[in-house]
This record gives C-alpha cells, sequence and structure tokens, in this order.
C-alpha cells in the first residue's frame, strides 16, 4: 500500500481532483504527522498537533474518508476544575462531495440534507478540518481526573482541597451528620 505523507505543520487540506479522474475505488492513504486543526471554539482546546492515518477512496463521484487521528485536549479536572491534558482518539468515516464535476468544471446540484462541512470546493480540495473539530468536541470525555485521588473543591467556600484544607473542614462536623455526609459522598460518583 503506497502511503503518501501529509505535508507537516499544514491544515488537513487534500486536493483530491486526481483521485476523482481514476477509476471507481482509487484510493490515497496519507499519514498524518503534526496537522493543524485550528479551533476558534471556547469549549474546546487541542494542545497537540494532529496525527495518524487518513484513506480517501472514490466512491462514484464522491470521496469516503476514513481514518483514524489523534491529539490531546485540554479539559477541566471533572472534581477541581484544574486543567488536565487528554489524549483523544478519533475515527473519521465521512463521504464528501464535489460542489462541481471535476472532468467538465459544472457545478453539481447539492441535496439539502449535505453537511456542508463535507463539501468539496472547486478548487477540488477536500478539507477535514470541521469534520475532525466536531469528532473531537463529541469526543472530549464527560468525566476526567488530574489525579485519581483528587480531592475536588470545598462545596462551601470553593476552596481547592489538593492545595490544603480550607477553613470549613476545620469546623467540628456533628458525628450524625458525618456519616449521612459519608453516605452522600458515595453517591456523589
Ligand atoms: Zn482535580
Ligand atoms: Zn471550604
Amino acid at each position: 500500500m503506497a502511503i503518501a505523507y501529509h505535508v507537516k505543520g499544514e491544515l488537513l487540506q487534500f486536493n483530491v481532483a486526481q483521485l476523482l479522474k481514476e477509476k471507481v475505488e482509487a484510493s490515497r492513504t496519507y499519514e498524518i504527522e503534526n496537522a493543524i486543526v485550528p479551533v476558534d471554539d471556547l469549549a474546546l482546546t487541542v494542545t497537540a498537533p494532529i496525527t495518524g492515518r487518513i484513506r480517501l477512496v472514490r466512491v462514484e463521484t464522491n470521496v469516503l474518508v476514513t481514518g483514524t487521528l489523534r491529539t490531546t485536549l485540554k479539559l477541566p479536572c471533572t472534581r477541581c476544575l484544574e486543567p488536565v491534558e487528554a489524549p483523544v482518539t478519533v475515527e473519521i468515516e465521512e463521504t464528501f462531495v464535489p460542489v462541481s464535476d471535476v472532468s467538465v468544471g459544472n457545478p453539481v446540484v447539492i441535496a439539502d440534507d449535505v453537511d456542508r462541512a463535507t463539501l468539496i470546493d472547486e478548487s477540488h480540495i477536500l478539507d477535514l478540518t470541521e469534520v475532525v473539530r466536531q469528532n473531537l468536541f463529541v469526543s472530549q470525555p464527560t468525566h476526567i481526573l488530574c489525579r485519581e485521588d483528587c480531592k475536588g473543591l470545598c462545596s462551601t467556600c470553593g476552596h481547592n482541597l489538593n492545595e490544603g484544607r480550607c477553613d470549613c473542614q476545620n469546623t467540628t462536623i456533628d458525628s450524625r451528620w458525618s456519616a449521612l455526609l459519608a453516605l452522600k459522598d458515595d453517591t456523589s460518583h
């Protein structure tokens, strides 16, 4: 299997003009090293370049993209909210549709239900950026800890208990209440 190398440090964009002129099921495999996915989204922080492997296959007049990509996201710890770096892997499987016919250059009618993120533009550039961004967004782990024994925040004053006790905890808790609090602690995760 021939492997092409995606240019390091560049966007996940691929010119598929040649691929679309080849026979059905023609394919390209790209080794992705240090690709960039610019994210303008406060809810998602990508902290490492994208790596992995992507395969483009001509399917009829479209291009099927499959592959696995990896990077690192910065997320708040579920308990203490301190930032944590979390490795993530996304599986890509998406059909991209050209907006113009590659051989004659005529515009192609695009169905209403086709996602704009999966269009191949007039210059025959297939841009994976938005699809990868969407996949990264949904692959964010919902439960992540900065460390296994993260003590979290004090529910009264918000102090980070990993940095030591706060004044609230120094107040003696009545023993009847401490049993209840222990129970509450058990059911909270
Ligand atoms: Zn934590
Ligand atoms: Zn406190």
